[in-house]
C-alpha cells in the first residue's frame, strides 16, 4: 500500500532531475506518508537516466524509454505503474515547485478528484504566455473549460479517475476535460512557477497547432462519441435535402414552364448536394459501427459507486 505516487517525466533534464529528487524528498518527509516516485525518463540522451541510477532510494523508481515519445506517452507509462492512492505529477524542470504538493493535497481531502496547479505568474517567455491566452480562450468555446491553465503539470489525481485511461498523442493537456466527460471534479489552486534554469525547453509553435486539433477532436468526443450518426446523419441529411428541393425546383421548371434544364449550373450543384449527403449518411453509418466495435469492451458512462 502507497499512498502517493509521484510521477516525473523527463527527457534531457540531466541537471534538474537529481536536485528535484532532492526537494520532493524534503517535502513528502514532513507529510508522514508512504510514497513513491516515479521517474520517466523519456528516451533522454543527456544522461538523465545516468543520473537517476546514482539516486540510491528505495522509494524511486525509474521507467526507461527506448527512444523519446513525448510527454503524454512518459505520463501514461507512469500512471499505469503507479500504486499510489492519489498520483501527483510535475514537470522535472524545476519550474513547478514541490513545495506546493501539501496545498494539492489538502483540496483532494476536501473531496475533489483532481487538483490543478494554476501558474498565475507564469514565469515564461511573452510569446509561450499569449499562445496560452489563445487557447484558454479556444478552449472555453469550443470544450467549455474554465481552467485557468490547462499547460501546469503540477497535479494531483484520485487513482479512481486513471483507471483505464488511455492517453495519447499530446492529451496530456486535456486529461481534466477527459475526466469531466467521465464526471471527475476537478479543483484549481495558484502554485508557484519559476523559470527554467538548467536544459531546453522541448515545445515550439507546433504545439499550437496539435493543440487546436486536439480541441477539436475531444469536442467531436464528448458530444458524439456514442452516436456519430447524429452529427454525419444530420450533416448528410440536410445536405442531401437541400440538393432534393433544388432538383424539385428543377423539375417544375423543365416539366410544368417547359424549359430545357440541361445548361443550369443548379442541376449540378442539386446532384452533387444530394451525392455529398448521401455519401455522409453513409459516413455516419460507418462510424456508428465502429464506435459500437469501440465500446465492445468498455462503458460510456462511469459509476461513482452501487450501495444497497
Ligand atoms: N518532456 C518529456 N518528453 C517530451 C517533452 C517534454 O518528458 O517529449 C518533459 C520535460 O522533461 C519536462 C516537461 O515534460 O519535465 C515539460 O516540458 P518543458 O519544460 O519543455 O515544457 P514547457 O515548460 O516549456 O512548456
Ligand atoms: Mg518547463
Amino acid at each position: 500500500m502507497v499512498e502517493l505516487s509521484i510521477v516525473i517525466p523527463a527527457y534531457n533534464e540531466s541537471k534538474n532531475v537529481t536536485i528535484l529528487y532532492r526537494k520532493i524528498t524534503d517535502v513528502l518527509k514532513t507529510l508522514k506518508k508512504s510514497y513513491e516516485i516515479i521517474y520517466v525518463d523519456d528516451g533522454s540522451r543527456d544522461g538523465t537516466y545516468e543520473e537517476l541510477k546514482e539516486i540510491k532510494d528505495k522509494h524511486v523508481k525509474v521507467i526507461r524509454f527506448r527512444r523519446n515519445f513525448g510527454q503524454t506517452a512518459a505520463l501514461d507509462a507512469g500512471f499505469k505503474e503507479s500504486k499510489g492512492d492519489v498520483v501527483i505529477t510535475l514537470d522535472s524542470d524545476l519550474q513547478n515547485d514541490p513545495a506546493d504538493i501539501p496545498r494539492l493535497l489538502e483540496k483532494i481531502d476536501e473531496g475533489f478528484d483532481i487538483v490543478a496547479g494554476w501558474r498565475y505568474d507564469r514565469k515564461d517567455t511573452f510569446s509561450k504566455r499569449f499562445i496560452s491566452k489563445g487557447a484558454k480562450f479556444l478552449r472555453k468555446v469550443l470544450l467549455n473549460d474554465k481552467l485557468p491553465d490547462s499547460g501546469c503539470t503540477l497535479r494531483a489525481y484520485r487513482k479512481e479517475c486513471l483507471e483505464g485511461l488511455n492517453l495519447y498523442g499530446e492529451m496530456h493537456r486535456f486529461i481534466h476535460v477527459i475526466l469531466r466527460m467521465k464526471g471527475f471534479r476537478t479543483a484549481v489552486i495558484k502554485v508557484k512557477h519559476h523559470s527554467r534554469v538548467y536544459g531546453k525547453t522541448k515545445y515550439n509553435m507546433s504545439r499550437t497547432f496539435k493543440s487546436i486539433l486536439d480541441m477539436f477532436l475531444l469536442k467531436f468526443w464528448m458530444k458524439y462519441s456514442a452516436r456519430p450518426i447524429h452529427l454525419f446523419g444530420g450533416v448528410g441529411l440536410i445536405t442531401s435535402f437541400v440538393g432534393f428541393l433544388i432538383l424539385l425546383y428543377l423539375a417544375y421548371v423543365r416539366l410544368v414552364q417547359g424549359t430545357g434544364i440541361a445548361n443550369r449550373p443548379a442541376l449540378l450543384l442539386s446532384i452533387l448536394l444530394m451525392v455529398i449527403g448521401i455519401q455522409f449518411l453513409i459516413f455516419g453509418l460507418m462510424a456508428d459501427i465502429l464506435t459500437k466495435i469501440y465500446y465492445t469492451d468498455k462503458e460510456n458512462y462511469n459509476i461513482k459507486s452501487i450501495e444497497a
